[in-house]
């Protein structure tokens, strides 16, 4: 173990009914993988895990729709996700699925043991019955209007447009998705997750966060907080995990019991992974903090739902943080995979860098408000701040650099103050989850650097003698070289590459944070340079 903190990273985890967008990459990919970078250069053990979230009606649904059985539509979208992802270079410990093994039996144990701690109840229910489909219709078979926002397309158990989270009989106009009947009532029996017993700890947890959440986490956890009922935890439906009781065989846990779990289980599949079976322990006891990255739609699972489970099995540490993002909108609407709207992650990354893609959505990200995006925007921000200002700063000064010295050249260090200010800055920021802000602080770095070069101008100076252009050239790419580190959390890929034409050997992940306050070493040889990234407007 290192000397750090022990740091959980949890990514909200991508359903597998469909391909990856870039609602997700600026809501809850992006994120967590500055802050997992950031740490690690830090010195910090973190741990990153997500995977993608398998069960449930939306993947019967299509599965249902398209002729295949929902273990093919899973396996092709989760394959898709792993893809995109690594091309987007989220750094993830482990990405996993829910519809593994050692995840169904992990969550399994978990709901053995908050069964015996007494926090799950039967129940008879009430239940939405289809009299033409001659069955029980789960929540995301029946769809009506939101009796909050007017929506007309609601699920049963959440309106995506207004993200109130719904019960079964509050939805207007209800309708079977299948046949369009309107469902009947019919009586059944189901396990309850005792919420009621659980609120007077979870109001106490809440409360405690009111400095460390984010304003629109916070709020929005008290107020659901308010009306907390005891949740049905199995549902009818056969594509799922199974429920250890005697008398269940026909009922699936539900999604939103297991997916959560996720983040648990895959700490401990990665545990075996790399032969620690222990390893886990150090991320979910004791000192070790955890965040949970999510976009808002899923701030009731992580801030109500996962820490109500944990404190039902005890023993496990509570999310820290919840840092939730807005919604990042396309033409003004939400993007979404079931209703096919918007630009789907695997076409971006066939035409742009992923750095332009992380860098576009990290500057505009959602952090506080929903932001639209527009991809003239994005092409504007391209040119004329990544391409003009970081890449231009990053060229000019190694160009001139490997023309007329091959290597480093000497000289004192002049900037030292400007960027220990800002690697100051930038530090805080990403700590407090303030991404945007980080990468704006970062830009400004970059323009102090054209700004020195244009101030120096070492093109005329090295007609006069070499001294001054030397001194000039050795400051630029002493400035180059912290540019790289500091910016390695947000564009690790262009980083890499500013390390290697700088001479370096290995990976700049390996290098920690604080060599960014370094000097750069005279003499080094430099490789030929290549331009850092290309315009793609008009
Ligand atoms: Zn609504
Ligand atoms: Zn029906």
């Amino acid at each position: 173990m290192k000397n750090g903190k022990n740091i959980l990273v949890g990514v909200a985890w991508p359903y597998a009914n469909g391909p990856l967008h870039l609602g997700h990459v600026a809501g809850s990919l992006l994120p967590p993988d500055i802050f997992a970078r950031y740490h690690r250069m830090k010195g910090n053990a973190v741990l990153m895990v997500s995977g993608s979230d398998e069960h449930g009606t939306p993947i019967t649904l299509k599965a249902e729709n398209e002729g295949v059985t929902p273990q093919e539509l899973v396996d092709r979208f989760h394959k898709e996700h792993v893809d995109s992802l690594s091309r987007l270079g989220i750094s993830f410990d482990l990405f996993w699925r829910t519809s593994a093994q050692n995840h169904k039996k992990r969550v399994q144990d978990v709901f053995s043991r908050i069964y015996e701690n007494g926090y799950v109840v039967e129940k008879e229910m009430i239940a939405n019955y289809c009299p033409t489909c001659k069955r029980f219709l789960p929540d995301r078979y029946v769809e009506g209007t939101c009796p909050s926002c007017g929506y007309e397309g609601a699920r049963g158990d959440q309106c995506e447009s207004c993200g109130l989270i719904l019960d079964l009989d509050e939805l207007i106009d209800p309708r079977c998705k299948i046949c369009g009947t309107r469902p009947v009532k019919r009586e059944t029996k189901h396990l309850f997750l005792k919420l009621s017993a659980l609120k007077p700890s979870l109001e106490k947890y809440a409360k405690s966060k009111k400095e460390v959440w984010r304003k629109n986490v916070y709020s929005f956890t008290i107020n659901w907080l308010k009306d907390l009922r005891d949740r049905p935890i199995t549902r009818d439906i056969d594509w799922g995990v199974e429920v250890p009781l005697e008398g269940y065989e026909k009922k699936r846990i539900y999604v939103w019991f297991e997916a959560v779990l996720g983040y648990y289980t895959t700490s401990i599949e990665y545990s075996e992974r790399v032969g620690k079976k222990s390893l886990w322990k150090d991320f979910w006891m004791g000192k070790s903090r955890s965040f949970y990255f999510v976009g808002k739609d899923n701030i009731p699972f992580h801030a109500i739902i996962l820490p109500a489970i944990l404190l039902a099995h005890k023993g496990l540490n509570l999310p820290y943080d919840v840092p939730a993002n807005e919604y990042l909108l396309f033409k003004g609407e939400q993007f979404s995979k079931s209703r096919n709207i918007g630009v789907w992650l695997k076409d971006f990354l066939e035409r742009y860098d992923p750095d332009a893609i992380r860098y576009y959505l990290t500057i505009n990200a959602p952090e506080t408000k929903d932001v639209d995006f527009s991809l003239e925007d994005f092409y504007t921000r391209n040119d004329e701040e990544l391409v003009s200002t970081y890449g231009n700063f990053i060229y000019r000064s190694l160009s001139f650099a490997y023309k007329n010295w091959g290597e480093v050249p000497k000289g004192e260090d002049e900037l030292e103050k400007i960027v220990d200010q800002s690697w100051e800055k930038v530090g805080a920021l990403i700590q407090e989850r303030k991404f945007s802000s980080a990468l704006r602080e970062t830009m400004a770095l970059a323009k102090e650097g054209n700004k020195y070069l244009n101030e120096k101008e070492p093109w005329k100076s090295i007609k006069n003698g070499r001294k001054d252009a030397e001194k000039a050239i050795h400051n630029s790419l002493r400035l180059a070289r912290s540019l790289a580190i500091i910016m390695q959390p947000f564009l690790p890929f262009s980083s890499q590459r500013i390390w290697e034409m700088l001479g370096y050997e290995g990976s700049i992940e390996e290098v920690g944070w604080d060599e960014a306050l370094k000097d750069i070493e005279s003499g080094i040889s430099l490789k030929k340079p290549e331009m850092l990234f290309r315009k793609i407007g008009r």
